[in-house]
């Protein structure tokens, strides 16, 4: 497996070279910020640029989400293997074009400091990629699905005052859903007022309403890539109900979600020999 330093320097060297031959108009990577060296998403567009693109072990969010803003322009995005299948189900969702962009796409994924989901992460290397850096990795040496906790063993007293204690923290700041790439819709329920589906105010109802309702939009979409847990400025699991539809679908569908570009996301497909045991039981 290469390390940060030396997947850096692949980014940088193909970034220059696709910006210098105009195959794409821009580079959407990782920076560095002005605060602590944070992470910041980087926009580039000219090759002299390119040394400013960066991976290390902060390199938390996804950029699939930025595809968004540039339809239709010739874009190139450094994609972990998580952020590959983001954007294998855009690509699927059809609402990118597959000729628009090009992926410099991360083989043999280092994984993100404080990231729990990267402890569960059985995909390491980049699922569609133009441009691969970093080394593939073998499935042996990938992690064993597991999940973080174990909420089956827990009854649902127990599970409730687990969400109970997490969700009462919760400011509904949203950074959460920002940080998301499923969550793109120009209105979100939880901006609706006709209907209303969740009142203004922060109370644990409301936001127990927002975290189950968001829940219940991730099923079968969520890559489990823990972008939103490490948003949260409360430091809420806010990963954990998705991860847990995501582990069901893997368990009774053998689904994973944007493993390829044509794959249709789990509630888009009826399949007759499916198990008839829901995501409810
Ligand atoms: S979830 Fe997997 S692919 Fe994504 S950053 Fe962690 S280890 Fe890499
Ligand atoms: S980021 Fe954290 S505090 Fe903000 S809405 Fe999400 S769970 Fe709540
Ligand atoms: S809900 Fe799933 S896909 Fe969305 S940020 Fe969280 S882990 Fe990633």
């Amino acid at each position: 497996m290469k390390n940060y330093d030396q997947i850096t320097e692949e980014i940088r060297k193909i970034a220059k070279k696709i910006l210098n031959d105009k195959t794409v108009d821009k580079v959407i990577g990782f920076g560095l910020g002005t605060i602590n060296q944070e992470i910041t998403p980087l926009f580039i567009s000219k090759a002299e640029g390119a040394k400013k693109l960066v991976f290390n072990k902060n390199s938390h969010m996804s950029l699939a989400k930025y595809l968004l803003n540039y339809k239709n322009e010739d874009v190139a995005i450094v994609a972990k293997p998580c952020d590959s299948r983001a954007i294998n189900t855009y690509l699927s969702e059809k609402i990118i074009n597959r000729n628009d962009i090009k992926v410099i796409g991360i083989q043999g994924c280092p994984g993100i400091e404080g990231n729990t989901a990267c402890l569960e992460c059985e995909v390491r290397n980049a699922v569609i990629s133009d441009y691969d850096v970093g080394e593939k990795i073998s499935k042996k040496k990938t992690n064993q699905l597991k999940e973080e906790k174990d909420f089956d063993s827990l009854s649902p007293e127990e599970r409730f005052k687990y969400f109970r204690n997490e969700f009462e923290r919760c400011t509904r700041c949203y950074a959460c859903r920002e940080a998301c790439y499923v969550c793109y819709c120009k209105e979100c329920f939880t901006e609706s007022n006709q209907p209303e589906w969740l009142n203004k105010s922060v109370s644990l109802n409301e936001n127990f309403t927002y975290h189950l309702m968001r829940a219940m939009h991730m099923a079968g979409r969520c890559v489990n890539c823990g972008a939103c847990e490490l948003a949260c400025p409360e430091g809420i699991d806010v990963r954990a109900l998705a991860a847990k539809m995501y582990n069901t679908a893997t368990e009774i569908f053998d689904y994973k979600v944007g493993m390829d570009q044509k794959q249709k996301t789990l509630l888009a497909e009826y399949d007759v020999h499916d198990s008839e045991k829901g995501f409810m039981e």
